[in-house]
């Protein structure tokens, strides 16, 4: 039997390898940082990790893994209704509500769970999701995993979810479901004309705010933040593994009987491994940090300017962002990929995306800023950028 499925396996990679879309792995041999080293020995500096706040190789939270680790052991061999539950593991939940303002937590080992397992426990085949056409993956997911009707809208567009919301109000209830951030845009959902429209159609929304928690808003505390919405929300999504820290993990933050039902009929939640100490205790300590000063927020919002400033200035085409991602747009596939290559030579690490990640013709370099980068990083990229785009004709 193998015989078969593996030629036609064989095949389909081909077919992927030569469409340009086959996916090779980068090997890092050092810490995720600002500046990171490459296999081959050569140091790069690294514009496309979801190292935001510059967490992911922090001494306060690296120190704080270990403490877990030491008083509360390496794993827990559990799920957690059996015995997976340690006081470190309600201690983050608490907090991680006190930070977005909400009622209850629940951590899950990723976001891609988080949403994987929200929407099953929660609706029905009488009910109805209104999706954005732009929602990560894992969301898509979630909603295939659940009966309720589904309505997708055009990326933030609001006479389009008006719309669908008409059409769903023959369901008994309504979610509006949206990133918070849109990955490869960097813009923000708008959330305060959504949350009018839940209103007026009498819908609850969620939010996925895996790319704008500890990024948007004056504290970092989201598009809530932003749009000034704390408590208006009734479901939200995030991760550990972007801003929060970088290692792995999830959480859904909300209404207390919507938390309530997720430990009790979640799939992600009941059928998969606690968390690990060490990444709880981290977890606990990046949000006493968060709370304690706002310092990697402003950096991180002072480099995003900086840098969006200076790239504008020497002629990049960028679009505008509200978040730490900034799309340099090249519109060309194959100029994405050379400008990428050409990038990296200068000691640049930096991704080029194109169709069908962005949509066709909208080929760009998704930049990424991090708390972590000094000016000197950013005045080595920018030079470096211009280089290049002097020498591919961009400028
Ligand atoms: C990264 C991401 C996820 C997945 O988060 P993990 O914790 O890595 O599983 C989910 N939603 C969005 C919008 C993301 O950007």
């Amino acid at each position: 039997m193998y015989k078969s499925l593996q030629q036609h396996l064989q095949k389909s990679l081909a077919e992927i390898e030569k469409a340009g879309l086959y996916k090779n792995e980068r090997i890092i041999t050092s810490p995720q940082d600002a500046e990171i080293t490459l296999e081959d020995g050569r140091r790069a500096l690294n514009f496309c990790a979801n190292n935001y706040l510059g967490l992911s190789n922090h001494p306060q939270l690296i120190k704080a893994a270990y403490e877990g680790m030491k008083h509360h052991g390496f794993g827990m061999s559990s799920v957690r209704f059996i015995c997976g539950t340690q006081d470190l593991h309600m201690l983050l939940e608490k907090k991680i509500a006190a930070f977005f303002g909400t009622e209850d937590t629940i951590l899950y080992a990723a976001c891609f769970d988080a949403n994987g397992g929200v929407f099953e426990p929660l609706l029905t085949a009488e009910d109805a999701i209104i999706s954005d056409a732009l929602n990560h993956a894992s969301i898509i997911d979630g909603v295939r995993l659940c009966k309720a009707k589904r309505y997708r809208y055009k990326n933030a567009d609001m006479q389009d979810l008006e719309e669908k919301l008409i059409e769903a109000q023959a369901q008994r209830f309504r979610i509006i479901v949206t990133d918070a951030v849109f990955s490869m845009d960097g813009n923000v959902a708008p959330m305060d004309k959504i949350v009018a429209l839940a209103d007026r159609y009498d819908a609850i929304v969620m939010i996925d705010e895996c790319h704008s928690a500890g990024v948007v808003g004056k504290t970092g505390r989201g598009v809530t933040e932003l749009f000034d919405l704390r408590g208006r929300v009734e479901i939200i999504t995030g991760t550990l593994g972007k801003a929060f820290g970088g290692a792995i993990g999830g959480f859904t933050t909300g209404k207390k009987e919507i938390i309530d039902m997720l430990r009790q009929r979640s799939r992600p939640y009941l059928f998969s491994n606690s968390l690990p100490p060490m990444i709880v205790s981290a977890g606990i300590r990046m949000v006493e940090m968060m709370s304690e000063t706002n310092e990697l927020q402003d950096q991180l919002h002072r480099n995003t300017a900086y840098f969006y400033d200076r790239m504008k200035s020497v002629g990049f085409d960028i679009k505008p962002t509200e978040s730490a991602i900034v799309p340099i747009m090249l519109y060309d596939a194959r100029l994405s990929q050379d400008f990428a290559a050409a990038l990296l030579e200068e000691g640049v690490y930096v991704i080029g995306f194109y169709f069908p990640v962005v949509p066709k013709g909208e080929a760009r370099i998704r930049v990424q800023l991090s708390a972590a980068h000094t000016l000197s990083h950013l005045d080595r990229a920018v030079a470096a950028f211009q280089k290049v785009g002097r020498s591919l004709g961009v400028l």
